[in-house]
């Protein structure tokens, strides 16, 4: 047991001084390491490494002992360990779910690192992570993935497995839904019989803090994903799935149909429990542990001269989505002057963080901007929006392009639709942007190339100029002068160790907001 005075000399520790009185000799009953390393937010002098103490991660409190413990961690210039150039100690606080967040610092620039924590005995598997370049640098490339909406019900998560062996990869981009909050029902085939889910969740909704903690071990125990999380560092935002369904603000979509409207106040609370609980299993900084239940998740990543990452929240600042939320034609509140999707402070320092300076403005999010005409049959008398994503705003949508407008070199990198698209940002009918949707790890299960009536959205929607229905990851080589963004994907989710192609890449001129395809 570790006394107060230890606790806060241990609070306090740096890098220099891990003071042996904390070198506890603990042994657990199970691995403690069970739910894997990952690291995330690079700079350019380090990043975040992460672990959570878990030896038996679905129990409750996962298995770890009710005290605070203390953690080593190292940083190694090889994979070997055979250098380390950065140690210390760390606390894992019950308070926290035991998990462990180490802020790295006073590293080199532009190069890989490899990290691992030490508990007693145990030893975690090692990650690897690489430093950004420094702001005044001038980079010839950047490589990074973009992955997101990951079911566990719907299938493996193969994808991961192949991003994780992805080479140069700089960094991932996460658009979110890394969990889904609910356990899916058994359906039935088309022959009548029960269709189950590939794999099943342990819990059927998740209310407490301790629900979301499970439910994130069951996911974590994916070798897979840990394997993604090992290998890269993660640039993590959340959407809705990690909270519930479509929750914007603090308005809840009705949860299932018939029953009573989560009042605010309720809803709140469990918004706040699931907070909690994602900052708990992400590689994320200090600045985003949660305070009074928010979490300030928009933030930006340089990468020299070469791009800027603005990583955006379009759920905590967000109006209730109008006309009932869904797949709708438009109603007036579409056009509401006092709708937001960002809020005004979050629109205020997006802007001001657009540069003429870098090769690209990157903008990285959640739900798709592109306004396009949802209809699969031509027949249907009315236009169908996504009320959810920014079609459903007319304001906010045309601020944000507005802000993108006189700037020729910005891509926004969208999640959510669990299909891969690629199209123009309009302004009237100006190009201003170009927008690259990213399809799901698993969320939707088993895709195919084309899920039917894609050649009427495509007819309709003159601006989209790619539709596939596969799930996979994407990864974007950037250079000075031209974006590819490669749409990578798998022929099936629901059985494991498939191979992954790509079946498109499309390229950006810098300068000319337009989309080749390769
Ligand atoms: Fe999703
Ligand atoms: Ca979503």
């Amino acid at each position: 047991m570790l006394t107060r005075r230890q606790i806060v000399a241990g609070a306090a520790v740096t890098a220099l001084a891990a003071p042996a009185v904390l070198r506890a000799q603990s042994w657990f009953q199970d691995y403690p390491f069970a739910l894997g390393v990952a690291a995330g937010d690079p700079a350019p002098d380090g990043f975040v490494i992460w672990t959570k103490i878990a030896p038996d991660p679905m129990a409750l409190g996962g298995g770890a002992p009710l005290s605070p413990l203390p953690v080593q961690w190292e940083v190694a210039s090889d994979d070997r360990f055979g250098t380390i150039v950065q140690k210390g100690e760390a606390i894992a606080w019950p308070q926290l779910g035991h998990s462990v967040h180490v802020e790295v610092t006073g590293l080199t620039p532009n190069r890989p690192y490899w990290y691992r924590f030490n508990l007693g005995r145990d030893r975690s598997m090692r990650g690897r992570a690489w430093t950004l370049p420094v702001a005044g640098s001038s980079p010839d490339k950047l490589r990074f993935g973009v992955a997101g909406c990951q079911h566990y019900e719907d299938g493996f998560y193969t994808a991961y497995r192949h991003l994780a062996e992805e080479q140069d990869i700089a960094f991932v981009f996460h658009y979110g839904d890394f969990i889904y909050e609910y356990r899916q029902d058994y359906e039935t085939d088309k022959h009548g019989l029960p269709a189950p889910p590939v794999r099943r969740h342990a819990l059927r909704e998740l209310y407490s803090v301790d629900d979301y903690r499970r439910h994130y071990g069951q996911y974590l125990l994916d070798m897979d994903l840990q394997a993604a999380r090992s290998a890269h560092a993660f640039l993590q935002s959340f959407d809705d799935h990690e909270v519930h369904n479509d929750w914007v603000g603090n308005a809840d979509w009705q949860q299932y149909p018939g029953d009573p409207i989560v009042p605010p106040e309720i809803f709140a609370l469990r918004r706040q429990a699931a907070m909690q609980a994602w900052y708990e299993h992400m590689p994320v900084r200090g600045a985003l542990l949660p305070r009074h239940g928010d979490i300030v998740m928009q933030r930006r990543f340089q990468v020299g001269d070469l791009a800027t990452i603005n990583v955006l929240d379009t759920r905590s600042y967000r109006s209730d989505q109008p006309c009932g939320d869904g797949f709708k034609p438009r109603c007036a509140e579409v056009g509401s002057p006092d709708a937001q999707v960002m809020g005004k402070a979050q629109e205020d320092w997006f802007a001001k963080g657009l540069s003429r300076s870098v090769r690209w403005n990157c903008v990285a999010q959640q739900v798709m901007v592109m306004p396009l005409d949802r209809r699969r049959v031509q027949s249907e008398p009315e236009k169908i929006l996504n009320l959810d994503s920014w079609a459903g705003y007319d304001g906010p949508r045309e601020r944000l392009i507005g802000a993108m407008k006189g700037f020729d070199n910005c891509v926004v990198l969208t999640g959510d639709e669990h299909q891969n698209f690629a199209g123009l940002l309009l302004d009237k009918d100006k190009p201003v942007a170009v927008e690259f949707v990213s399809t799901s790890i698993t969320s939707g299960g088993d895709g195919s190339d084309l899920r039917p009536g894609s050649d009427v959205i495509l007819a309709n929607n003159p601006q989209l100029k790619f539709v596939n229905d596969q799930r996979g990851y994407v990864t974007c080589d950037v250079g000075r002068d031209e974006w590819r963004t490669n749409f990578m994907v798998l022929d099936k989710v629901s059985v494991p160790g498939l191979p992954i192609s790509k079946r498109q890449t499309i390229s950006v001129a810098r300068g000319e907001p337009g989309l080749a395809l390769v």
